[in-house]
């Protein structure tokens, strides 16, 4: 734990802790300790875990890196929280992100952006970039994010860690802050499979405080890591053939494709022509359901309230102006317009006809096939500023991420070394709803 405090202070500048919990890791350090040598400790002891600032930690501020949350102290756990503290992990501390999760690079956090510490001029990714720039630098072990349309996996793909994404309703989101909660996911950062497969075999499973986690038994995922056999896996075509694509990162994923092949599992190119819809798609419902959860932020109930304000009506909106930035308002007032009447039908319905389309598409795919590959992001980590001012631009961004999240299937953003610039390079690789263990192996026997 020294050593983790000690990497903190050295990384500070990097800004990827939005608060260090020195009190409550010192506690826990001693109280596991002492389990130790008496041998009750759990199947986390002393793993050092840090936690996206969206995840509630009883007695521990939580702010969404938001205004509007600043101050704002957990009144209970997370379930994710709970299964890491019963099994002696040591929470270090809460780390930076997008204003509630919502952006690719970690700029629109209050708290100030997230610097990459293979070139700190770059982004670190989002929404999760606190996360993986933590286990980057080597300031916890493993850290937890949460991915609704890639917030674990492209940072992780910034910074060549592992983000991994389970299914959907795989890991309960209760204390989780939401941002669209038909897509939002807990994932985890680590530097080896093995650590993520121990994670998720903790995190996963029924919860009675979120009805939307699967029952499904939860196997022992970091056991079976070493059984894969032949797969048989398919390339996107279409995500490879884009222009938007960079070259290096096509490269790459070109000879990790070759080393699928040399390994014995058989490699083929499908067809997904939806892919201009996936973008659109996504932010057309995650919007919606977002203006929709951020209904509660009104002055009244939570965090910042304007105090300069002379009625309700005026407290509900002020509060909420100087509260929320600029990505949540546009957000908000984008799903605001496609749930109004008279764009309902035209928009959010329609999305969501387009998401069972793609959902579909991408089930059928997956008959034949046991994993799916594409890049993880168009490019490495982009200089921090340069795509502040087009949203266009970084939404699009999110094009490979999003299609997991749409589909709900579990997704891994694996690294593939560095560019010539020194930035890591990455690759993605999809299965069917509930086959964590497949991909896991897959990864493990791969890097
Ligand atoms: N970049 C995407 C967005 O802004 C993904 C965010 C996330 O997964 N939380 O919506």
């Amino acid at each position: 734990l020294a050593y983790y405090f000690e990497q903190i202070e050295k990384h500070q500048h990097l800004n990827a802790f939005n608060e260090v919990f020195f009190d409550s890791a010192n506690t826990q350090a001693k109280a596991i300790q002492q389990k130790l040598t008496q041998g009750t400790a759990g199947r986390l002891a002393g793993m050092v875990i840090g936690i996206k600032d969206n995840i509630c930690y009883q007695d521990h501020q939580v702010t969404a890196s938001s205004k509007m949350l600043d101050g704002f102290v957990a009144p209970y756990s997370a379930t994710v929280v709970e299964r890491l503290l019963a099994e002696d992990a040591i929470i270090i501390g809460r780390l930076n992100c997008d204003e509630f999760a919502m952006g690719g690079s970690n700029e629109t956090s209050y708290f100030g952006t997230v610097k990459n510490a293979a070139d700190e001029e770059r982004v670190a990714g989002g929404s999760s970039g606190g996360s993986a720039v933590a286990v980057q630098a080597d300031m916890c072990l493993a850290a937890l994010g949460t991915d609704t349309g890639g917030s674990v996996r492209q940072p992780a793909a910034f910074c060549g860690n592992i983000g991994f994404k389970p299914t959907y309703g795989r890991i309960s989101r209760y204390g989780v802050i939401a941002y669209a909660s038909s897509f939002d996911q807990v994932g985890t950062l680590t530097s080896s499979v093995s650590d993520a497969a121990l994670l998720l075999e903790i995190l996963a499973g029924a919860d009675e405080n979120d009805s939307t986690v699967s029952t499904l038994p939860v196997p022992p995922y970091s056991q079976n890591l070493s059984a894969t056999g032949k797969k048989k896996i398919a390339v996107l075509k279409e995500t490879l053939d884009s222009d938007a694509l960079d070259p290096e990162t096509k490269t790459a994923i070109l000879s990790a494709i070759e080393k699928f092949k040399a390994e014995g599992h058989e490699v083929t190119e499908v067809s997904f022509d939806l892919l201009e819809y996936l973008v659109p798609t996504y932010y057309i419902l995650t919007t919606a359901e977002a203006s929709s959860n951020l209904s509660r932020y009104d002055g009244v109930h939570y965090g910042y309230r304007n105090t300069q304000a002379q009625s309700l009506n005026q407290l509900y909106k002020s509060s909420r102006a100087l509260g929320f930035g600029e990505e949540v308002k546009r957000r908000i007032m984008l799903g605001a317009f496609v749930l109004s009447a008279g764009y309902y039908d035209a928009y959010y319905q329609k999305a969501q006809k387009v998401r069972r389309l793609i959902r579909e598409k991408i089930e059928a795919l997956l008959q034949n096939h046991d994993v799916l590959v594409s890049p993880v992001a168009p490019t490495p980590a982009f200089k921090i500023g340069e795509n502040v001012q087009d949203p266009l631009v970084m939404y699009m961004a999110d094009i490979y991420t999003v299609l997991a999240s749409l589909a709900g299937i579990p997704a891994i953003a694996l690294p593939l070394g560095n560019n010539s610039q020194g930035l890591p390079l990455s690759i993605q690789l999809m299965t069917k709803h509930f086959n964590e263990q497949t991909l896991l192996s897959l990864s493990h026997s791969f890097l």
